[in-house]
């Protein structure tokens, strides 16, 4: 597939944190596949994603390189 070079500004921090947010997400899916969660790690889980997606969220508002 052919890709103009100036079509997609590519940011190595976003892709890290993007990176990260799936992570945390595929984590937290698996250990819930694996056993059930006490509300207490779940809550761990969910604090866990929210950050990793402020985080990204908070990147592209001052970095303005939306993906
Ligand atoms: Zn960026």
């Amino acid at each position: 597939m052919l890709r103009t070079l100036t079509s997609v500004p590519s940011c190595i921090e976003h892709e890290r944190l993007e990176f990260e947010l799936s992570e945390v997400r595929m984590r937290g899916q698996y250990l819930t596949r694996l056993r059930s969660l006490s509300s207490y790690e779940r809550a761990a889980w969910d604090r866990r994603e929210s950050k990793a997606l402020a985080e990204l969220v908070d990147h592209e508002l001052e970095h303005g390189c939306n993906g």
